[in-house]
């Protein structure tokens, strides 16, 4: 266990890629000799520590910059058990101490050719452009806010290159005719169903066709997930062009995990080229959900966020990541996930609006089912002043059965079901109708949900029960 941090180094330190002038090697040495006891560095090379209340977010096992994923508790991370959320334990003592501001800022992915590298070069070339003697003055002046600003002033030039610019700010999207159909639904106020399509494990489009033509008539958008739990499928944009010639408005997935920056923008660009506007951006499930043999657990290239923040930055400014200019930019209506009960709603909260502020449009909660205590939820939003610039649909499951419940709330990061509904199901089971009582429920949340200030509409994830969608629609908002 290191000293300053409450959880510990897993993963081992990163090694340079190539090799290095003795000067920088010895000075890597110190700074892992130092930081490794302290923080349990791993010499990532691009350093946080001053963001994140000194404690090193390169414990994540998913290597995760930004905040935690969707699956954050208090007690445990979901990839690795054994271990704290240590995205938790920042946001928790970043609040105690005042410093939740600091989380605020959109942090680049890692610059690789850094990892393993010395990182406090940088920080001594940088102290020395502003001068020790100011330095030196201002922080000996007691005044926090000075002392704040010269920190701040020798860190963020070395945490923001020149080819992120990361900040803390809402940025609003530069244009103003819809990017999508789902876009321009959701502008005039309609109150929106969308349906996730689970994509086919073959080559085989029957039941995918059957499935878009069974559900266009009754939702504003389909959404196709990318490899969810890490089992491969068809992949999400193929679905997305299937469905977007067949008359229906796709909402294509991507995620983190199945992405490198190479890879992101060159299928963003293509699916932009394609027709596909409406584009989900998401971590993604960690490898270890999946099958065996696993790929790599321990890092993703970009978080859910960078993928935001990427994108946006391709529309509104014309930029590839390295600068290179698009000359003619992508269109696109930015989405990202938001998970009301994961951890603490302050905390996701903060999260959610780092979201905006990247460049997320509209939100696709994960499944939700108790419609009173999203109120909690989205009344922190409201102080963060995140409402009226993104459109939330609130993600519904029907449950089929009582033994799904039971394993959604025991086994799904960031869901939870309530005492009431578990008595409700396991009722039904005895009396031989779960499918209905599961229907029911999910009635009753809809009548909930769609009286809420602040909510644009409803997310219908069922899990392979598509044909169940028509119903929902039709009762739940008489359509
Ligand atoms: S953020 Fe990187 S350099 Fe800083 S303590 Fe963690 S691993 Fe080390």
């Amino acid at each position: 266990m290191s000293v300053f941090t409450p959880g510990r180094r897993y993963q081992p330190p990163f090694m340079p890629f190539k090799r290095q002038p003795l000067k920088k090697r010895a000075l890597a040495k110190i700074e892992l000799a130092i930081k490794g006891p302290l923080f349990g560095c791993r010499m990532c090379g691009n350093c946080l520590l001053q963001e994140t209340a000194l404690i090193c977010p390169m414990e994540c096992p998913k290597g995760l910059r930004n905040g935690p994923c969707g699956g954050s508790t208090p007690e445990k991370c979901y990839v690795d058990e054994s271990r704290p959320c240590i995205w938790y334990k920042i946001y928790e003592r970043s609040f105690k101490l005042g410093r939740e501001a600091f989380l605020l800022e959109v942090l680049p992915p890692l610059d690789w050719e850094k990892a393993g590298m010395e990182s406090w070069g940088a920080v001594f070339d940088q102290a020395k452009k502003i001068g020790v003697k100011n330095i030196v003055s201002h922080l000996s002046s007691g005044e926090v806010d000075s002392v704040s600003k010269t920190l701040d002033s020798i860190f963020q030039p070395v945490r923001q290159p020149e080819w992120w610019q990361g900040d803390s700010l809402y940025h609003a999207p530069k244009y103003t005719e819809p990017a999508s159909e789902l876009e321009r639904r959701l502008k005039a106020g309609e109150f929106v169903v969308a349906a996730e399509i689970t994509p086919p494990t073959s080559t085989n489009t029957d039941k995918l066709k059957q499935n878009i033509e069974l559900l266009k008539p009754h939702v504003a958008a389909l959404n196709f997930t990318d490899s969810s739990s890490a089992i491969p499928r068809m992949s999400s944009w193929a679905c997305s062009k299937l469905a977007l010639e067949m008359g229906a408005e796709p909402v294509m997935q991507v995620t983190g995990r199945e992405n490198t920056r190479i890879g992101l923008q060159s299928n963003a660009m293509g699916a932009a080229a394609l027709g596909l506007r409406n584009i989900l951006c998401l971590t993604g499930d960690s490898m270890v959900l999946g099958p065996a043999p696993h790929g790599r657990m321990d890092i993703v290239d970009l978080d859910g966020i960078q993928i935001l923040w990427i994108l946006r930055r391709m529309r509104d400014e014309g930029k590839y990541l390295d600068g290179r200019e698009i000359i003619v930019p992508p269109r696109y209506f930015l989405g990202a996930a938001a998970s009301p009960f994961a951890s603490n709603m302050k905390f996701q909260a903060l999260r959610e609006q780092k979201k905006v502020n990247a460049g997320a449009q509209f939100f696709q909660t994960n499944v939700v089912f108790d419609a009173d205590a999203i109120d909690e939820w989205l009344n922190e939003l409201a102080k963060r002043n995140v409402l009226d610039k993104v459109f939330i649909l609130i993600g519904l499951t029907p449950l089929k059965s009582y033994k799904t419940a039971v394993y959604m709330n025991n086994k799904i990061p960031g869901i939870f079901v309530p005492e009431k509904i578990m008595k409700r199901m396991e009722a039904a089971k005895a009396k031989g109708n779960e499918q209905e009582e599961g229907v029911q429920i999910a009635l009753e949340l809809i009548e909930k949900i769609k009286t809420k200030q602040g909510v644009s509409g409803v997310h219908l994830m069922t899990v392979g029960w598509e044909e169940i969608v028509p119903r929902l629609v039709k009762e739940g908002l008489g359509r």
